[in-house]
């Protein structure tokens, strides 16, 4: 089956990776895809948001299964664009329509809809310029620390946590001001929930769905979740605590009524359903939807599908999912992210990369920020390369993880040596 995998991160690599062993190297391509991607399959120069250029390319090459990694091209609408355009209908592909993709791109959206359908969620409201002194006055009902959301994307900074009245008050200003841009032109204020987080993922053809592994991720630059967030340092899966008792709880109280939304808004959704999830003592809140999978969640949990990735895709595309089967591997995964001396401020890139030799099949290695320059691997990104690893339980997993983080060395390698270190 002839395969489009859109996206160049480390999260589009583990895809491909698991993609690979289903069909040949020559039916793999990636848009525009990195170091590592090129190994296993073909990369495509190109936008990843030129929708026109994503035609030719399908055309050309008789695409048949698309599968957009990033969440920007599922917001503008590259769904629709497939479904609309009569050479393109043809081709399956993972991911929810514009409408649909709304969960990731408006928090105002995804809380309305949690509201609607009786999810767990914190408390909200949602304000505008016009309503300023209404959001100071809810703000008060609060107990601090007060959690203020611009509505639309912005760049991972739109999320701010404060402990103050004044300084909640002060920056919903700012945020209805533009401080965003159209992003902060509505602000969410809701309630702080206290609780460790973890990462649920849905695969769904609208219908039907299975519960892919679980994981959770570490956002901080710094040991002991300090410092500046970064785009993930990291993940394991499973998460102790997400046992069967709090993933029943996980499918009956979010999954389902966020599947029967679905069906009732007429959301045209065949594509992963990111869940991130609170667990407020033993009972999962919701905190974010996301349309599309996370990196580096994926760079573990594809070690842990047993199952064929491209059934289940074939599944998703074809509205019969529920006839493929579903098997995960029990054992533990765990990621590490290799970065870039600075990250996730200035950076420096062209680093040469070594990769020595792996011959341990519970070694994998994914490229993130890589590209070939005269035949040798340099750094790309922030983000370089991640390490991940399966095993028999959580220590043994890390040991081999950390360890296999030395066959790999550039110029100002970091990575964050406690993962694990609160579960
Ligand atoms: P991401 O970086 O995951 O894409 P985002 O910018 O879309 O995030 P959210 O996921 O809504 O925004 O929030 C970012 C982070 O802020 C969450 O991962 C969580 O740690 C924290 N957070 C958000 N809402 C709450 C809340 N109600 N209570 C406590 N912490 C919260």
């Amino acid at each position: 089956m002839r395969t489009l995998i859109i996206g160049s991160g480390g999260r589009e690599h583990a895809i491909g990776w698991k993609i690979s062993q289903d069909i040949k190297r020559d039916e793999l391509l990636f848009l525009p895809g990195n170091a590592g991607t090129a190994q296993i399959g073909h990369n495509i120069a190109g936008d990843i948001m030129d929708f026109n250029h994503i035609k030719e390319v399908c055309l050309a090459n008789q695409v048949e299964l698309v599968i957009v990694g990033p969440e920007n091209p599922l917001c503008e609408g590259i769904v629709d664009t497939f479904r609309n355009d009569k050479d393109l209908q043809k081709i399956a592909i993972i991911g929810p329509s514009k409408k649909g993709a709304q969960l990731e791109g408006s928090k105002d959206f995804a809380k309305e809809f949690m509201q609607k359908y009786k999810i767990p969620t914190a408390r909200y409201q949602t304000f505008t310029k016009e309503t300023l002194k209404e959001g100071k006055a809810f703000l008060k009902t609060l107990n601090a620390p007060y959690v203020l959301k611009a509505d639309g994307p912005a760049a991972g900074k739109g999320v701010v946590i404060l402990e103050k009245y004044e300084e909640a008050a002060e920056e919903l200003t700012e945020m209805l001001n533009g401080k965003f841009g159209a992003s902060s032109s509505k602000v969410v204020i809701e309630e702080f929930l206290s609780g460790v987080e973890c990462s649920v993922f849905v695969i769904t053809d609208g219908k039907n769905y299975k519960i892919l592994p679980v994981a959770k991720d570490y956002k901080r630059i710094g040991e002991g979740d300090t410092g500046l967030n970064t785009g993930g340092m990291g993940a394991i899966s499973p998460v102790p605590f997400a046992d069967k008792q709090f993933m029943d709880k996980v499918t009956q109280q979010v999954v389902l009524p966020t599947l029967e939304g679905i069906q009732k808004e007429d959301i045209d959704y065949k594509g992963f359903i990111f869940l991130g999830l609170i667990n407020v003592s033993g009972d999962p809140y919701v905190i974010e939807y996301n349309v599309r999978l996370g990196d580096p969640e994926t760079e573990a949990i594809m070690l842990r599908i047993q199952s064929s990735l491209l059934e289940l895709l074939q599944g998703v595309a074809n509205q019969t999912l529920d006839q493929v089967d579903y098997k995960e591997n029990p054992q533990t995964a765990a990621t590490v992210m290799l970065v870039s001396k600075g990250y996730p401020e200035q950076y420096e890139k062209g680093k040469t990369i070594d990769i020595a030799p792996n011959n341990n099949e519970d070694i994998v290695i994914f490229h993130a920020g890589t590209k070939n320059t005269e035949n040798t691997f340099v750094t790309n990104g922030g983000r370089v390369i991640s390490v991940s690893a399966i095993g028999e339980n959580m220590e043994e997993v890390l040991e081999k993880a950390y360890a296999a983080t030395e066959k790999v060395s550039y110029d100002g390698k970091f990575y964050r040596k406690d993962l694990g270190f609160d579960l």
